[in-house]
This record gives C-alpha cells, structure tokens and sequence, in this order.
C-alpha cells in the first residue's frame, strides 16, 4: 500500500478498509499465511500520517481472536480509526458454524465490562451496516457489523461489483450477474444493473431466518469472502 500513496491521493481516494482480524503477530502469520503483519501496521500508521480515513475490519472468531477485543479498542485510543467487529459469517470454504460466531451483545458486553459508561453510541447514519460506537476520550471510534444476530438488510443500498466483473446484489447472494462480458460486447449494462437491483432479496440473499442462514444448503454456494472482495 505504501507504493501507492500518491496514487490513491491522485484518484481522490478518502477513505480505505484493513483487514486484520489479529494485532499479535505469530497469529497474523497463521491466519494470513502471509508475513506482513509489520508491514500492515506501518501502513495503517501512513495512511492516518496522510489523512486517509481507516476503517478496520475484524471478524471475530471464538478462541481465535475474541481475547484481543480489548486490546482492538485499545488500539483507537490514540489513532483516530474506526474498528469494525464483524460476526463470523458463512462463505465458500470457511467451515461456519456458529458456535464459533461471537455475537454484538457478547461483543458489546465484554467492553461495557472494561469501560462502563464511557462506552458511547454514536448516532448510525440511514445507511450504515454498522452500530457505531466511541470510548470517551478516545481518538478512534468502533462499531459492530452484526449480520447474524442482528442484521440490517432493511436499510442496505449496497450492490458489489467483483473483480471479474459480476455484481452481487447482497453480500450473501448465490446469483451474480455477468455485466463484464456485456460490456465487453460493446452493448448496454444499464437493465443488467436495474434487474441485479431490482432482484434483491428482502434479507440475507434469501436466507430469512437463523435456520436458513444455518443450513449448508443455503449458505455453502457463496463464494469465499476473498474473491467477493471486502
Ligand atoms: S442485504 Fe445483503 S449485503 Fe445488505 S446488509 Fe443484508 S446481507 Fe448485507
């Protein structure tokens, strides 16, 4: 990211989603197989250093990471970012299964239990798919993405165009639509766009209730989460 600074302040790029589901090192190697965990910290550093507004996205995970949900907080106490907890969703090739998730109210309560009444709700904007929250004096903020437990498909405006060029009218959604080849031909991806709209489910890309979100039959055909792209 650090190569492409003045890139992204060239296209007018204000604000920049992380994932780092971990702020301890051996265990980011183990979960990113990668060994960038000095080089993603120095960059989240850059970015703040060059204004950039950081969201950070963490999915939680049940004797993963859930013992670092205060040092997460910890981590806004001095950098002005926004920490976003993610409940454990189920993709393509995740093994989900819920007894793993870590729900908002266990979230919430486990930082209540450290910083009583300095935990403040912000005010949620229509559209966020976030409850937005501060610790007082703080300089970051944090907020919970609860799409488990408590989900907030009613007020969503969120379409995903991927990589390949597919939109995903919900994040959970098992359709797609190839728009890429469309344009490729040179023809109109306008109705393409409208009816990927149009065809949203109400929740959950269908998936009503806990039972349907629970069941493998619905929510094994997703993609991974790596190649929706988050
Ligand atoms: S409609 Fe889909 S993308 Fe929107 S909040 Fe619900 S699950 Fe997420």
């Amino acid at each position: 990211m650090d190569d492409f600074i003045e890139t992204f302040k060239q296209a007018n790029l204000k604000s920049i989603n992380v994932s780092l589901d971990t702020l301890k090192k051996n265990k980011f190697n183990d979960i990113t197989k990668r060994n960038s965990f000095e080089k993603v910290i120095s960059n989240i550093d850059l970015l703040l250093k060059n204004n950039f507004h950081v969201k950070i996205n963490s999915v939680l995970v049940r004797d993963v990471n859930d013992s670092e949900i205060i040092d997460f907080i910890e981590y806004t106490r001095n950098r002005n970012i926004h920490y976003r907890f993610i409940e454990f969703m189920p993709f393509g090739g995740n093994k989900w299964d819920w007894s793993k998730g870590y729900s908002h109210a266990e979230i919430l309560s486990k930082i209540e239990n450290i910083y009583g009444n300095k935990v403040l709700k912000l005010k949620d904007k229509k559209n966020d798919t976030s409850k937005n929250y501060k610790i007082e004096g703080f300089e970051g903020t944090f907020a919970i993405i609860s799409s488990i437990t408590n989900p907030f498909c009613d007020t969503c405006n969120r379409i995903r165009l991927t990589a390949d060029g597919k939109i995903k009218n919900c994040l959970f959604s098992n359709n797609e639509t190839d728009i890429l080849s469309t344009y490729r031909m040179g023809e109109d991806i306008t109705p393409l766009i409208l009816n990927a709209i149009q065809n949203k489910k109400q929740k959950r890309g269908g998936m009503e209730t806990f039972e349907d979100i629970s069941n493998p039959d619905f929510n094994s055909k997703n993609r991974s989460m790596i190649s929706i792209g988050g």
